[in-house]
């Protein structure tokens, strides 16, 4: 198998605007990630060092994705994407070579911005797993480690990890000159669960009673995931009612509603 497997390369095309809530967060990560890429000679005139790995940590579906690809968007940066867990299935010694090439192709590529999910799977805090699997995920925590410490000299170049165990994360990778910023991403409030959605449906024909207010008020467990979920059901249970509906009608959305089990709990999202 080809150790590009699992990469995929691109500047993303979501922006901001199409992710609801988190104004706050997007502003630190904006600043985060934005100027270290375009503004590096300002950094090094003055001598700081900028921001090299960031923790992105909550539940999921909470747009952990979709904010790193907005960061990467904003920045004009190529994006680079693995998954702990399918480094962490490969054959031995291929998971390695994977993170080295992807980091190698990042270089090359700068401004780049790799994005490393489920990142727990691999940066387990060392003794935690069955000892099998503690040398496989060693050993990949080792070659990340190595890789993220290469970065010194190099520029635009920042990664993004995504967990949503963020108290399994090696100690190792917290210090200094790693993942130096960690910002926690929370299930939907009741404002950004009405700006979601806004966003999901911005494209829709809906009906004149649709109430995104309301509906904001009624998905209290919903993440972003599920909102954008209960959207696009929405509009397959009008078609599926009408196949030439012109429109989404509040029906549509309340039967969606209603039938949705939230994967997060009332203790969460306290
Ligand atoms: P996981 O931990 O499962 O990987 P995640 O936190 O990375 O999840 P995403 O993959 O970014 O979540 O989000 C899943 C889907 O939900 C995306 O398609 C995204 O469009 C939608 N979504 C989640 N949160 C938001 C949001 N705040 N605004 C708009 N869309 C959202």
């Amino acid at each position: 198998p080809s150790i590009t497997r699992g990469v995929t390369v691109e500047v993303p095309k979501v922006t901001w605007e199409d992710i609801g809530g988190l104004k706050e967060l997007k502003k630190k990560l904006q600043q985060a990630v934005e100027w270290p890429i375009k503004h590096s000679d300002a950094f090094s005139r003055l001598g700081i060092s900028p921001v090299r790995g960031i923790l992105l940590h909550g539940p999921p579906g909470c747009s952990k994705t979709t904010l790193a690809k907005a960061a990467a968007h904003a920045a004009q940066a190529a994006f680079f994407s693995l998954s702990g867990a399918e480094l962490y299935s490969m054959y031995v010694g291929e998971g390695e070579a994977l993170l080295r090439n992807t980091f190698q192709r990042a270089r090359l590529a700068a401004p780049s911005i790799i994005f490393f999910d489920e990142a727990d799977v691999v940066a387990t805090k060392r003794g935690d797993s069955s000892s099998n699997s503690a040398t496989v995920g060693e050993r990949l925590l080792s070659t990340l480690l190595t890789e993220i410490d290469g970065l010194e000299e190099a520029k635009g170049i920042l990664v993004l990890a995504a967990t949503n165990r963020p108290y399994a994360i090696d100690a190792a990778l917290m210090r200094p000159g790693r993942f130096d910023l960690v910002l926690y991403v929370p299930p939907p409030d009741l404002e950004a669960r009405y700006e979601i959605l806004c966003v999901h449906t911005r494209n829709m024909k809906t009906a004149s009673d649709v109430n995104l207010r309301r509906l904001a008020e009624d998905t209290e467990l919903f993440t972003g995931a599920e909102l954008e979920g209960l959207c696009r059901e929405a509009g397959i249970v009008a078609l599926r009612e009408d196949i030439s509906a012109a429109v989404v009608c509040d029906r549509h959305f309340q039967v969606v509603k209603d039938s949705v089990k939230p994967a997060l709990t009332k203790a969460e999202i306290d």
